[in-house]
């Protein structure tokens, strides 16, 4: 069942207009979640960057925060599924051509609840040959990457540069040549036992699993570093791994060719991912 602006619809039946702004303009926001075991993983955190996209683009969200989160949790319980993936919408509405947000009366507020499509569990131990991509990250003075916007062109054009190149992700450097993130997902390189990840302000989506893997690194007395960082740094990196709802915490092997550490998943991957772990089975909010 689909939520659609207070309704529910079976999967057939789930439309929105073309004349949404979101389809016509890419104006809107989005949010994708995972529920593990009846447990929505930092929904409080993913709301609240939802409601932070908003207001950085003047999009009103009908519901309160407090009725978005009722309304993501009834949509997960309608489904039926103890694990699975979230993906809420919120676009300007209906308009008319013209790009003036005016012109759209009613916001349109979407939660689809489905089937997670992750990575083998294989690849956490044999890890992703990645390359750095051609098509450039935002910087944040730009338009913000912070921004969870419907306008994911440049990571869809880096993806298409990495089907051609048979990689399984790719890295964006911003306009001045410093490592960003992967298409969809954060990155983290690991030298002389300290953890680095680039600064939001280098233009970046600031991933709840980013923040989360911080927060545990902390935790376990490892030191973390937000620092510009470039592709020396990378390819010269003890460790690589990239964090993402979805892939969680997954190894990088090799990058342009270059083998990083072992050609596996090394310690600091491996025991932030067990963490992470642990981590989802009480982080979050109950569904039932
Ligand atoms: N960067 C981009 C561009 C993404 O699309 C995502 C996935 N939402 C991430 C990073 C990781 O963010 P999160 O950990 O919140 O899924």
């Amino acid at each position: 069942m689909i939520y659609i602006n207070g309704e529910y619809f079976e999967k057939e039946n789930a439309k929105i207009s073309v004349f949404d702004h979101g389809f016509l303009y890419g104006d809107g926001i989005f949010e994708g979640i995972r529920v593990y075991n009846n447990l929505i993983f930092r929904l409080n955190d993913h709301l609240l960057r939802l409601y932070e996209s908003a207001k950085t683009i003047a999009l009103e969200i009908p519901l309160s925060f407090e009725e978005m989160n009722q309304a993501v949790i009834e949509t997960v319980r309608k489904n039926g599924l103890a694990s699975c993936y979230i993906r809420l919408v919120v676009s300007r509405g209906y308009g008319d051509m013209g790009v003036d947000p005016r012109k759209c009366k009613k916001t349109t507020v979407v939660i689809i609840v489905t089937q997670i499509n992750i990575y083998p569990p294989e690849l956490y131990e044999t890890g992703l040959s990645v390359a750095i991509s051609a098509a450039r990250r935002m910087r944040d003075d730009m338009l913000s990457p912070r921004i969870k916007s419907l306008n994911y062109l440049s990571n869809v054009m880096a993806k298409i540069e990495m089907n051609r190149q048979g990689m399984a992700e790719g890295i964006m450097l911003n306009s001045s040549g410093y490592v960003t993130e992967a298409t969809v997902a954060n990155i983290f390189i690991v030298k002389k036992g300290e953890l680095l990840t680039p600064p939001k302000s280098v233009g970046l989506l600031e991933g709840i699993t980013r923040n989360t893997i911080i927060e545990l690194a902390k935790d376990a007395g490892i030191t973390v570093k937000e620092e510009l960082f470039t592709a020396f740094d990378l390819y010269n990196a003890d460790e690589c791994f990239l964090t993402g709802t979805a892939s969680e915490v997954v190894p990088v092997v090799s990058i342009d060719g270059r083998i990083i550490g072992e050609k596996k998943a090394g310690p600091m991957s491996r025991r932030l991912l067990e963490l992470f772990h642990v981590r989802t089975t009480w982080d979050g909010t109950k569904v039932i």
